[in-house]
């Protein structure tokens, strides 16, 4: 792929997620960074570098997703895949309260919580800081 076809991938997949990260909802332009064009499904696993498989993701999602493409959940030890931003709608999965805490509506969600780290403390306090200024979800 040459680069100006790589660049116009990812402005692309950064104009479909309208500049959010597509698993916690960030907005780059808050950021100091820019965003990773990350594979959902990952390379290793069969994935392709289309569009259909590539997801707009801050540094932290990324980097916690990895080559992952599901996680155990609950006493059972259930394997459950993890949210996939090109197939499933977020508003489905994930609520934030008011305190900046995301809630998961379904295992999808519970599960991409927990591998992704989504209520890290600090993701917390950035969720919060979004949701005063208006910026969130
Ligand atoms: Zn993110």
């Amino acid at each position: 792929m040459s680069e100006q076809s790589r660049k116009q991938l990812r402005k692309r997949i950064a104009i479909i997620a309208g500049g959010r990260c597509e698993y916690c909802r960030v907005l780059e332009y808050l950021t100091h960074y820019d965003f990773h064009i990350e594979h959902i499904i990952g390379l290793q696993h069969g994935g392709t570098s289309v569009a259909s498989n590539l997801a707009y993701s801050c540094a932290w999602c990324n980097w916690k997703k990895g080559p992952n493409i599901a996680t155990i959940l609950g006493r059972e030890g259930s394997l459950i895949p993890l949210f996939n931003p090109r197939t499933q709608n977020w508003f489905t999965h994930f609520e934030p309260n008011e305190n900046g805490v995301l809630n998961g509506k379904s295992d999808i969600g519970k599960a991409t919580i927990k591998l992704l780290e989504l209520n890290h403390p600090e993701r917390v306090d950035e969720r919060f800081c979004m949701i005063q200024s208006g910026f969130y979800p």
